[in-house]
Parts: structure tokens; C-alpha cells; sequence
């Protein structure tokens, strides 16, 4: 697999980084993650090229999510792990509490403190805790879609307990190892998600600290992803919740065997639908130049003979190439039901949102292709 976020030149092709995607699952931790794994240094840095705020749907996600943290926050700091442009960081103004955020890939720390963010452009460290800590007391520390990133998992879980002390609290939300399986979502899995987490795997990580999983929600953004609250076991009541989710995390390694079957079949009809709509002669397009969607086109062998271009609105991405499979991206203004019939969705996780700014697509005619949670045109 290539960087799924590495979107390239045609100069760049030649020296493209590949590596090996394997999964690997550790019965002692239930730790699930990437065995091989891309320097960091590669994926974050100053042109990086994921916006948050490109979602209208997110910035309310995030709105709302600090208006139900807020309890937690009390007069304490909040800090934001990989804050990126600023989306929650501009929630928590909005409400009157202070934020800081740790976001090193600098491109986007800079735009977010040029919306006047406290903001430290590194990666997590024990230095960066002391840094904040010097800063006043911190009450919550949220990540969303970082923590699964973070290789070096353990140094994190030290960080994070540093930060929250005995009576912080620590709140994330990344995709759900079970939404994965359920889903055959196998797009979640790229250079980034390092990680695919399981109550069970982050109770194991947080027991040295005297911290574990007290409450836990199921939240529908990034096709299923679950919340998770952290904190110390002498301040926390664990809530009933937590172990419903519990339960089902059972014989994760037969889980992992079926998701594998499942990825497979996935491919065949994937790519079976795709090949049928071009032999009739129909316009293809991909609409979202999303990470997950480098995964997709890698593994199916999807290139510029099936999808000849691909829109998206992010300026960043805009005259390069898809990652591998170097498919064009244009900008969304190019994405008409002129030159489109049939849009392969590789942003389905914002599937509400692209269909009620989009209408007019299916008004005139148009169809949506998803491979989620089985390959189908909508
Ligand atoms: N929280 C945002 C952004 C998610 S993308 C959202 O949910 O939309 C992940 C972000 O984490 C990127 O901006 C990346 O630069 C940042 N990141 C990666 N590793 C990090 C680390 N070790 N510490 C802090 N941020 C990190």
C-alpha cells in the first residue's frame, strides 16, 4: 500500500513509498494493529493533506461534542490531541473554556492559530505534558481519530495519565474494531489507523495507572466509531454501558478471520459491479478523495481504466494523483451529471451529508456506488 495521504505529482511517481499493509492481533494486550508501520514523520507534516473542517457535518459533530464534555471541563484546561484546523478548538471558544491543542503536522496547526488557538505543533511527549501542565491544570483531554494513530501507544498512555492525574478525564473516539467486522469496512485500515480499538485493549493499556474505560458511546460519524471515557477507578463509577460493549468483544481472532473472508468477497463484487457499468458504456467517477478511498482502489486494483477522475473539495488535493493507483483529482466543481452516471463513493462514512448538498446528482439521474457494508449502488 501506498501513504493514503500522500497525493502526488506525476514527477513523484517514480519514487511513490510502498509497504506491506498487514494486520496483526496480540491474544495477551487484544491489542489489533499494523504490524508494519510508516514512520510517523511521513504521514504528519507541514502539507499534510486532511482538513477537518472541509465537513459542515463534522463542525457540528464537534460542537456538539463539547457541549456534552463540558460537565467534565470545570475550570480546568481542555486539551486536544491532534487538533488539526481548529474544528473542536473553536467549538471549546465558543463555549468560554480554554483549549490548547497538540497537532504537529504545521500546515494545519497553523491555520488553526491564525483563528487565534493556543496551539503546540509537535507530536505528544513527556515533554509537551510538562509543557501544558506548566499551563495550568487540565480537566479533560480529548483526541478524536488520533489516538489510533499514535504508534509509540504506550509513551501515549503515559502521557495521557500524566495530564489527567487522578481526577481528569480522558475522552476519544476512533473507528470501532466491531463496526469494522460488521461493516467489512476494510478502508479503515491504512498507514494512519495503526490501531483498531476494543475496550478490552484499552482497559489492558490504562490498568498500570489505576485508569480504566467508566463509560463508553456508540457515535455514528467515520462509519461507527465508539467514544470512550477514561479515568481513574477510585473517581469513576463504570457505568453498565461499558459492559454491554464488553461482551461483544468476544473471540476477537474469529472475528478477524471473518472480516478477511468478508474483505475478499467485498473485492469480487466491488470490482464485478464496477467492470459491468463500464461494459455498458456508463460514465464512472469517484467523488471524495478520501483515505479510505486509497485503500479501496490499492486492494481492488481500481485505476484510471475503471475510474478515469475522482472530485474533491479539498484545494490541497486538487490536480494531483490518488496514491498507487494514480487516478486524477479534480476539483468537486468538475463532479456534473455531464460527464458522471454512476459516483463511487469513497467518502461514504459523510454519505447523509454528500447526498442532501448533492441532490441535484440523483435529480437528474445520477447513482451512488458504496462497497459499505456490501458493494451496491444506492
Ligand atoms: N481531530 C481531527 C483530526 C483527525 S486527523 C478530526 O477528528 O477531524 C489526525 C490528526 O492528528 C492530524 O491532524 C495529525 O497531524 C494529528 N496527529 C498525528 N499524530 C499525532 C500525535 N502523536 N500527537 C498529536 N497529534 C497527532
Amino acid at each position: 500500500m501506498p501513504i493514503a495521504n500522500a497525493f502526488l505529482t506525476p514527477e513523484e511517481f517514480e519514487k511513490e513509498f510502498f509497504y506491506d499493509m498487514v494486520v496483526g492481533y496480540d491474544k495477551n494486550t487484544d491489542a489489533i494493529g499494523l504490524v508494519n508501520k510508516v514512520p510517523p514523520e511521513m504521514m504528519f507534516h507541514d502539507h499534510y493533506a486532511f482538513f477537518s473542517s472541509t465537513s459542515k457535518g463534522m463542525q457540528s459533530h464537534f460542537a456538539g461534542t463539547a457541549s456534552r464534555l463540558l460537565p467534565f471541563a470545570g475550570k480546568g484546561i481542555v486539551v486536544e490531541i491532534g487538533s488539526n484546523d481548529g474544528i473542536m478548538l473553536s467549538a471549546w471558544k465558543n463555549l468560554g473554556v480554554r483549549a490548547i491543542g497538540v497537532e504537529p503536522s504545521k500546515n494545519v496547526a497553523d491555520m488553526s492559530r491564525g483563528l487565534g488557538h493556543e496551539v503546540i505543533s509537535e507530536f505528544t511527549s513527556a515533554r509537551v505534558a510538562d509543557d501544558i501542565l506548566s499551563r495550568g491544570k487540565v480537566s479533560v483531554v480529548f483526541g478524536a481519530n488520533v489516538s489510533c494513530h499514535i504508534e509509540d501507544i504506550v509513551s501515549y498512555a503515559d502521557f495521557i495519565a500524566k495530564l489527567i492525574g487522578k481526577e481528569g478525564v480522558f475522552v476519544f473516539e476512533d473507528p470501532y474494531f466491531l463496526d469494522i467486522v460488521e461493516k467489512t469496512s476494510y478502508d479503515q485500515v491504512y498507514d494512519e489507523h495503526v490501531w483498531y480499538f476494543t475496550v478490552a485493549f484499552i482497559n489492558k493499556l490504562f490498568e498500570p495507572y489505576g485508569l480504566y474505560v467508566f463509560d463508553a458511546e456508540h457515535i455514528p460519524v467515520h462509519g461507527g466509531e465508539l467514544r470512550m471515557f477514561v479515568g481513574h477507578k477510585d473517581k469513576f463509577q463504570k457505568r453498565p454501558e461499558v459492559a454491554k460493549w464488553q461482551a461483544k468483544e468476544t473471540d476477537l481472532e474469529g472475528k478477524l478471520e471473518t472480516l478477511k473472508a468478508n474483505i475478499q468477497k467485498s473485492k469480487q463484487e466491488l470490482v464485478g459491479l464496477l467492470e459491468d457499468l463500464k461494459k455498458q458504456g456508463k460514465k464512472l467517477c469517484g467523488f471524495g478523495a478520501s483515505s479510505k478511498g486509497v485503500i479501496v482502489c490499492n486492494f481492488c486494483n481500481i485505476g484510471p481504466d475503471l475510474i478515469p477522475f475522482i472530485t474533491d473539495n479539498t484545494p490541497a488535493k486538487q490536480g494531483k494523483f490518488y496514491p498507487g493507483v494514480h487516478i486524477p483529482i479534480l476539483p468537486q466543481e468538475k463532479f456534473t451529471n455531464e460527464n458522471t452516471d454512476f459516483a463511487m463513493l469513497f467518502a461514504w462514512n459523510h454519505l447523509p451529508e454528500i447526498q442532501k448538498y448533492f441532490s441535484w446528482f440523483e435529480k437528474a439521474g445520477g447513482k451512488w456506488i458504496t462497497h459499505v457494508p456490501n458493494p451496491r449502488i444506492i
